[in-house]
């Protein structure tokens, strides 16, 4: 007898996976080996930035109160007395009308208050005249304008982007803590799935849920250990899965999760005795996507159709492992934009369409990428994004607009945007 599934709204399915997540360990890597890794400690300033008064730009250091008379008709002369560029300190201090002639980024001489740019200086020798008086601490950049020591700078949790590395390497970060990185492994299951390497056969088609999906880890940073593939074996799939979750933080296996008379997924689930935390959702593709806990491993079961793997692997698979290493922004990030197709026939599930988003001067636009069906392959290569079109009782015209989720971003959001 086939089992009645009862499909659960999108959002309470993310809602069952994320409670079941755990953080990671920690783990310190070279400043060098940490841009794409989530903090696990928070950022702080060591040290005021800039460390001291520097001038930004090239120019003569003045004392200000010394340029107070200069004006187009009575222009103010002053002396050079040194010459310093970056990374070097003055040794003179300056006295009336003495000026030390600067370069960007260098520290100002005692006394100096201002700077005057090379361009508004008129240069005789080693003198030079201005024609305008200057502020106190006109032209200058200031110690601690930046941040202040000890100022919170980043978050534990955030995304190492690259700006993230330019303020780790300020404050001498040679090392950061980051979160580990979940180990996951992955199992594609199907007797008709050959590698890419073979050629195909009567019924046989190249497994590209597989690469897909280490793609998918990989582009998180996530390396994963191949399971391989297998067919449609429920001995063979539950002795690989069962150790695999002994090992692994995440099992993901793609095909078998259906009802159908050789999908056996459900079956070596419940023979690991993992806590299901559903096998039916209401979402289109991938209705029967499955996630099971089971030790604190997670087990993705996701469809072998592989535009309903894709979403599955970005819906619940993504978030979990970026929770996992305390991301604070785990969910796929949005846009509103104008529909670009009609979609007239209502459904009862939500919809995730492969879409390529695009944001012009007129407007962001989304349209379908291309064959639209859950085991289109070609749409998820031609789409940048899911068109989100909300299950009920109406369709979807061109022109409306709608959410999209995009995918691919270094950077999520913290909440999970649907109901
Ligand atoms: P299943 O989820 O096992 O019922 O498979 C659904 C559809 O996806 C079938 O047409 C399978 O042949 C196809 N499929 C299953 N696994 C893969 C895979 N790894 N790569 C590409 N297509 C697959
Ligand atoms: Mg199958």
């Amino acid at each position: 007898m086939v089992e009645k599934r009862q499909p659960i709204p999108v959002k309470e399915a993310i809602e069952r996976v994320m409670k079941r997540v755990t953080h990671l360990e920690s783990e310190l890597v070279p400043l060098e080996k940490a841009y794409g890794r989530i903090l696990a400690e928070p950022v702080r300033a060591s040290h005021h930035v800039p460390p001291f008064d520097r001038s930004p730009y090239d120019g003569f250091a003045v004392r200000s109160a010394d340029t107070k008379e200069a004006s187009g008709q009575s222009r103010v002369a002053f002396r050079v007395i040194d010459h310093i560029g970056a990374g070097n300190v003055s040794k003179h201090a300056l006295g009336e009308r003495e000026a030390v002639r600067i370069m960007t980024g260098a520290q100002l001489p005692a006394g100096a208050d201002a700077v005057v740019m090379l361009e508004q200086a008129v240069i005789d020798g080693q003198a030079f005249t201005i024609r305008k008086p200057f502020e106190p601490l006109e032209n200058v950049s200031l110690k601690g304008e930046d941040a202040k020591k000890g100022e919170l700078i980043v978050e534990s949790g955030a995304f190492i982007h690259p700006g993230i590395i330019a303020v780790l390497a300020t404050f001498g970060y040679a090392n950061v803590k980051v979160a580990k990185k979940p180990v996951v492994g992955l199992l594609a299951t199907g007797t008709e799935l050959v590698d890419v390497r073979e050629p195909l056969e009567p019924g046989k088609i190249r497994n590209s849920n597989g690469p897909m999906i280490a793609a998918q880890l990989a582009r998180m940073g996530i390396e994963c250990r191949l399971l391989g593939s297998l067919p449609d074996d429920e001995d063979a799939c539950f002795t690989i899965v069962k150790q695999a979750a002994d090992e692994c933080d995440a099992v993901i296996t793609t095909g078998g999760v259906s009802v159908g008379d050789f999908d056996f997924l459900p079956a070596v689930y419940k023979r690991l005795e993992a806590d299901v935390l559903f096998n039916k959702v209401q979402m289109r593709p991938g209705s029967v996507t499955t996630v099971a806990h089971i030790n604190n491993t997670f087990l993705f079961g996701l469809s072998g159709n592989p535009s309903a793997c894709f979403v599955g692997f970005e819906l619940f698979a993504k978030p979990a492992f970026l929770a996992m290493m305390g991301n604070e922004k785990p969910f796929l990030p949005y846009e509103r934009a104008v529909l670009a197709a009609d979609f007239k026939k209502p459904n009862p599930f939500s919809r995730f369409i492969r879409a390529a988003y695009e944001s012009t001067p007129d407007g962001a636009f989304v349209r379908p990428a291309g064959f639209n069906k859950s085991n289109s392959v070609t749409s998820i290569a031609r789409g940048n994004s899911l068109i989100v079109l909300p299950g009920g009782t109406r369709g979807f015209q061109k022109g409306d607009e709608v959410d999209v989720l995009l995918i691919g971003s270094e950077e999520g959001v913290s909440s999970w945007m649907l109901d």
